[in-house]
């Protein structure tokens, strides 16, 4: 997960519809008239009479097709942050209002969302739960209160962090997983707190993604080291291309962190953070006698791009 920009106001036409606050007033008595075409935006294109979706274009491009929870590139499933029909382990029927809510729709893949093992109707919150009626102005719903970074609902206190409001940055780094050789999340916030829940709710260390961390962005760095590595101790290069081949290298990680569209841009992020993280994501993946020279090199690098 990554922040993500988002103009929270500036919403796809399908959900500003004029007749918006009287959709919304017929689901509040039957929550199955909840309609997946407006909250996908489908439309019709004039010129080419295709079947589009705005809001999952809209969404597709805010988040460079990727997951908002996972960051892998996914078909997009339209998941709402808080679940509109019903939240588990509570009497509380569901944020029904917030259905079409643009600051409520994120774009998930399949396994972050899935009831059972994903996020699914999952919302734990640190404060009161927000109704129907704390969202209401002399009697009509007031979609200033509907935002997620308004009052009431900034007030509940999610433990999920929201990417379009929280920095998962200040939440959330990595560790190796020893058990099954990738990279797994972790908590900076505390025990039990929003980055531990983060990852338990949409199960961000589930074994398929410790792996894909691992091969996505680890190995290809260390493969490169261990290149460079031989091709010194076979003297095909000398010690001053052997240190060009390493800064290489990082200054490919360093400009990574710029392409939002790659996958795992958090991870790529915070590998740059300091050396002491990169030293314990990729340096310790390496040989004992390869260890201390990558890492000097590392921090000789950190340094010049950080004076
Ligand atoms: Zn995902």
């Amino acid at each position: 997960m990554r922040k993500v920009n988002k103009n929270l106001t500036q919403k796809p036409s399908s959900l500003s519809r004029p007749d918006l606050l009287d959709l919304l007033k017929k689901i509040e008595a039957d929550k199955n008239l909840i309609n997946t075409d407006i909250y996908r935006g489908k439309y019709k294109d004039e010129h080419t009479q295709i079947i589009r979706e705005e809001v999952v274009e809209a969404l597709e491009e805010i988040y460079h097709g990727k997951c908002a929870y996972c960051e892998q590139h996914t078909y997009t499933y339209i998941e709402h942050y808080r679940p509109k029909k019903r939240i588990i382990n509570t009497h509380h029927g569901g944020y029904f209002w917030l259905c079409y809510e643009w600051s409520n729709l994120v774009p998930t893949c399949h396994e972050c969302n899935k009831i059972g093992g994903g996020k699914g109707d999952k919302f734990p919150i640190k404060n009161k739960r927000s109704t129907y009626e704390d969202c209401l102005w002399e009697g009509k719903l007031d979609l200033q209160k509907c935002i997620a970074n308004q009052p009431p609902l900034i007030d509940e206190n999610p433990y999920l962090l929201h990417p379009e409001i929280d920095n998962p940055i200040d939440f959330l780094t990595f560790e190796i997983d020893s058990q099954y050789q990738g990279i797994a999340l972790k908590g900076l916030d505390g025990h039990n707190e929003r980055g531990e829940q983060t990852i338990e709710i949409c199960n961000l260390n589930r074994k398929e993604l410790l792996r894909k961390r691992q091969e996505s962005v680890i190995y290809p760095i260390l493969q490169n080291i261990k290149l460079a590595f031989g091709l010194l101790s076979n003297q095909k290069i000398n010690t001053t291309q052997f240190q060009d081949l390493l800064f290489a290298e990082f200054e490919q990680l360093f400009q990574q962190v710029k392409e939002l569209k790659l996958s795992f841009t958090l991870l790529r992020r915070t590998l740059i953070v300091s050396p002491s993280i990169f030293k314990s994501l990729v340096t310790a993946q390496l040989s004992d006698n390869q260890q201390e020279i990558t890492q000097a090199f590392f921090e000789s690098y950190f340094n010049s791009i950080h004076t």
